[in-house]
């Protein structure tokens, strides 16, 4: 199933738009709406028949594109859409293809965002879901149904770091004639979903991909006909809810992702060290570069090789307090913040049952095995990693002596 021909990092280095007057950058196009010399031109754009030609801007603008196209070929799909947040590129997906009397599978692991969307929203419009264990794939089998229209899963899920087998559940996705859509959030360039069989890749661009946490964006990668129907000015979800990302925010996210790939390398390389000796020195460590992650042998199945096993890690500081203890004192120590969101030059970190993952409520969130003293670490691109790890050695020392 692997496409080894397509190098995602190779797509995003030969990337050439030029901006007026010869611009190594693209021009913004800073209008919301756009002029036709034939009224013929602009029916046939309301259309989609007219290629090039733009309509508004809640609908696409040459900015939009630009992004979406880098996307598409990152995620080797053959197209792309952009929108304002990753929610609202989850929500246009899940409402587009999802009506009243119909069923989702999920991934039992997801952004709380996500799941809250799941649990709370979608029944209102008459639309049920069950979650299933994501690493499972017979699991996630048993939950299809004869109304089940989609299965959602992520890469790598938020926050409990499970691997999604994609080839496996593409495989079941297509044997009941539906698609597969991936949220490839954690893992963007490491996993390529769509060489695996998904057939939507969604992301959200606020965390690697941008990289810089000034924006929230995201995007939803797949066929050219999915992406006209998200756009269809008629039913389209994307093009009537409004999730439309401004073209200023969809320029400067283009440009900072020219850098993603020697960003994930560092990332990847930063976490895979701090793993290795937090775990060597007894912490209960959870990373998919370790051998003792449950899915260790899938990732390394899954994954393009050259981005390493990337930059989010947790940690188990067995109690809410001693987690609680740890974040504050590693903020004190400068060695990151305690915010929520990930893929930031400097780390970040929360704990997931009282933050990102709150809207899961508590049962289900001990029957995945979320606890109060995880903490989720999105390690940062510090040049200097060693003195990083010793200054967590000296958290963790400090930890218990002022616990007791
Ligand atoms: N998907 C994942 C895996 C996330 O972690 C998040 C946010 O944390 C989202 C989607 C939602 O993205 P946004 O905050 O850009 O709407």
């Amino acid at each position: 199933m692997k496409k080894r021909s397509h190098r995602p990092a190779d797509e995003i280095q030969d990337l050439q738009f030029f901006g007026e007057f010869g611009g190594v950058n693209p021009s913004i196009s800073d209008s919301a709406t756009y002029t036709f010399l034939h009224a013929e031109t602009m029916l046939e754009t309301f259309e989609g028949k007219s290629e090039g030609c733009y309509l508004y801007s809640r609908h696409s603008s040459p900015s939009t594109r630009y992004l979406s196209e880098a996307l598409a070929r990152m995620e080797n799909t053959e197209a792309a859409l952009v929108t304002a947040s990753g929610m609202g590129a989850i929500t246009s997906v899940l409402l587009q293809l999802l009506s009243a009397g119909d069923h989702l599978v999920s991934s039992r692991t997801v952004y709380g965002g996500t799941y809250a969307f799941m649990k709370n929203f979608l029944p209102k419009l008459g639309i049920e879901v069950t979650f299933a264990d994501p690493s499972d794939p017979e699991a996630m089998e048993a939950a299809v149904r004869p109304d089940t229209k989609l299965i959602y899963t992520e890469g790598l899920s938020n926050p409990l770091l499970e691997v999604s087998d994609i080839e496996a559940l593409s495989g079941i996705a297509h044997k009941h004639g539906i698609p597969l859509a991936v949220d490839n959030t954690f893992t963007p360039l490491i996993f390529t979903p769509h060489n695996l069989g998904a057939d939507i890749v969604i992301h959200s661009l606020t965390k690697f991909i941008n990289g810089m946490n000034d924006t929230v964006g995201g995007c939803v990668c797949s066929t050219e006909e999915f992406i006209r129907r998200l756009l269809n000015v008629n039913d389209g979800a994307a093009m009537l809810l409004g999730p439309v990302m401004d073209s200023i925010r969809a320029n400067q996210i283009l440009k900072n992702m020219h850098t993603l790939p020697v960003r994930m390398v560092k990332h990847s390389q930063n976490t895979m060290f701090l793993a290795r000796k937090l775990e060597e020195d007894g912490l209960k460590v959870k990373y998919p570069g370790l051998k003792s992650h449950p899915q260790h042998a899938l990732f390394m199945r899954q994954m393009n090789p050259d981005f390493g096993f990337g930059g989010m890690i947790l940690l188990d500081l067995e109690t809410r307090e001693r987690a609680e203890r740890f974040m504050e004192r590693m903020q004190e120590e400068n060695i990151g913040y305690l915010a929520v969101s990930l893929g930031f030059y400097k780390t970040l970190f929360n704990a997931p049952g009282e933050g990102t993952s709150s809207e899961i409520p508590e049962a289900e969130q001990k029957a995945m095995g979320l606890s109060k003293g995880m903490v989720r670490m999105s390690v940062g691109l510090d040049f200097d990693i060693q003195r990083t790890y010793r200054k967590i050695k000296k958290v963790l020392a400090s930890l218990d002596s002022v616990i007791a």
